[in-house]
């Protein structure tokens, strides 16, 4: 039994908890089937609202819908949001595979931007510096090719194929990269790789 402080606010430590039946009602709770991963940059905080317009078939930030106890229970938007440093996609696999848990996902929109502050150094830069500041290896720590952008199609065709080879993405989602001019604007599709017609394996399938 869960006799955290907190308990009362974690939902599979209600009485009567069902994982299944929970499950099925978030999936109804937020009709979300994008995800954006974009960078944490405060100048581009517009990202996710451009892409749902570049997009055109997206609903954001869409509405909290509130019961008649003013409890949260739900959201009308489509997409969620995933900003990180560079909006590098090794930052969002585990995103994606909870929100594909609860919601299911069907499109996953990678952006990188201009004038993007992860442009300004390069992966054994920043090797160096912790080194010489902090006295730490972080040669090992991260995938080098995901520390920094120095050239936009290569940035946007690696976090595609991360995502299409994670084990926790969807096979039939979309995955798109998309080069965001902070001038103009603009979008620039620059990878696109199509989900996989899959279906749930039928006994069929599985003979
Ligand atoms: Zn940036």
């Amino acid at each position: 039994m869960n006799t955290s402080k907190f308990s009362e606010f974690v939902l599979s430590a209600h009485d009567g908890f069902d994982e299944p039946t929970m499950r099925e009602a978030f999936s109804h709770a937020v009709p979300i089937k994008t995800i954006v991963i974009y960078c944490l940059d405060p100048r581009v905080t517009e990202i996710p609202t451009a892409v749902a317009r570049y997009l055109g078939d997206e609903t954001y930030p869409g509405e909290v819908i509130i019961n008649e106890n003013g409890s949260r229970i739900g959201s009308t938007t489509t997409l969620a949001t995933v900003a990180v440093a560079a909006g590098r996609a090794v930052d969002g696999v585990r995103s994606v595979s909870v929100l594909q848990h609860l919601f299911g996902i069907e499109r996953i929109v990678v952006v990188h931007h201009s004038n993007c502050g992860a442009t300004s150094y390069s992966a054994d830069g920043m090797i160096d510096a912790f080194h010489h500041e902090h006295g730490t290896d972080i040669s090992h720590a991260f995938d080098p090719a995901s520390v920094c952008i120095t050239d936009f199609e290569a940035s946007l065709a690696y976090d595609t194929n991360l995502l299409r080879a994670s084990p926790g993405v969807p096979k039939r989602a979309e995955i798109l990269g998309l080069f965001y001019n902070t001038d103009t604007g603009e979008f620039t599709e620059v990878a696109r790789i199509d989900g996989a017609s899959v279906g749930r394996p039928t006994s069929e399938g599985l003979s």
